[in-house]
């Protein structure tokens, strides 16, 4: 006799994506897609780390940082000059300054940079300065700059909504790539919960899932997906753990004078010793 089983077969629990996607899908793509920014790799077997600031500032701030993302391993630079406020009284960003001095501290140290592109009206003026243009995750689901981004031929972090499924992030990659644009770079930040202890629930069942579903590489940013810094190095461990191709990670050389994000930002030497921390974890789940 044949009984129905009262719990779901696991391959039931699996995201079923309709309409399907035709272009970010594993199914669709089986090789899996590295990201190559500037020589370096996202996507193989080494960890990328990107790291800095919340915000730009001012050149010390961002230059002081850059050389400690550089010395303690990190590959890419991060920092905001277009910045989301939740107030508009608060720090907006340097804008184009802030993008200037993104491109300074790239000549010194040699790291490409990641920045945020808030408006498909400045998206000429950014990616001048970028190697890889950040979509954050308020507007991960504003489809006119996805289309505009898709017209671009640089990489992207998308960053997960904060309140969107692992579907709706894998659809915006497809709006992006739909334009002809196939260097994204998907970016767990945490979601909205229930929970306030932490800024965002990180949500780390994402990244075995996104591998699932899709070729495209996955990062983390444990540092919007916890709101504090004493956490950060516990989740970038776990992260990498579950499979993460990256980390995004914020860091300040004195986060309590930081314009933004100072209480979930590393100190330069809470970096390093995290970086070197990260190294057995990696190792430990066959990375670099
Ligand atoms: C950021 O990276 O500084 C940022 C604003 O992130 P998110 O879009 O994930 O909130
Ligand atoms: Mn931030």
């Amino acid at each position: 006799m044949s009984q129905k089983p009262d719990f779901m077969e696991p391959c039931e629990l699996e995201i079923v994506i309709r309409p399907p996607l035709k272009l970010a899908s594993l199914q669709a793509h089986p090789e899996r897609t590295i990201v190559v920014v500037n020589g370096i790799p996202v996507g193989g077997p080494e960890v990328v780390v990107m790291a800095g600031p919340c915000a730009v500032e001012n050149e010390d701030q961002i230059m002081s940082t850059a050389r400690a993302v550089k010395a303690g391993g990190g590959k890419i630079l991060r920092g905001g000059a277009y910045k989301p406020r939740t107030s508009p009284y608060s720090f907006q960003g340097l804008k184009e300054e802030g993008l200037k001095l993104l491109a300074q501290a790239r000549e010194e140290t040699g790291l490409p940079v990641v920045t945020e592109v808030m408006d498909a009206r400045h998206l000429d003026l950014v990616s001048r300065y970028a190697d890889i243009l950040q979509v954050g995750s308020r507007n991960m689901q504003n489809f006119t700059l996805l289309e505009e981004v898709g017209n671009c031929r640089m990489p992207v972090v998308l960053k997960r909504g904060m309140s969107a499924t692992i579907e709706e992030l894998l659809q915006a990659a497809e709006y992006v790539m739909k334009g002809g644009n196939h260097q994204i770079i998907l970016c767990e930040r945490g979601i909205r919960t229930f929970e306030t202890s932490t800024r965002n629930t990180l949500d780390l069942n994402s990244v075995p899932m996104l591998k699932k579903h899709t070729h495209l590489p996955v990062i983390v940013d444990p540092s919007h997906g916890t709101g504090h810094a004493w956490m950060v190095p516990a989740l970038a461990a776990a992260a990498i753990a579950v499979g993460a191709d990256g980390l995004l990670v914020e860091v300040h050389y004195k986060p309590q004078e930081a314009l933004s994000d100072g209480v979930q930002s590393l100190t330069p030497d809470n970096f390093e010793l995290m970086m070197n921390a990260l190294k057995a974890v990696a190792a430990a789940v066959g990375r670099r």
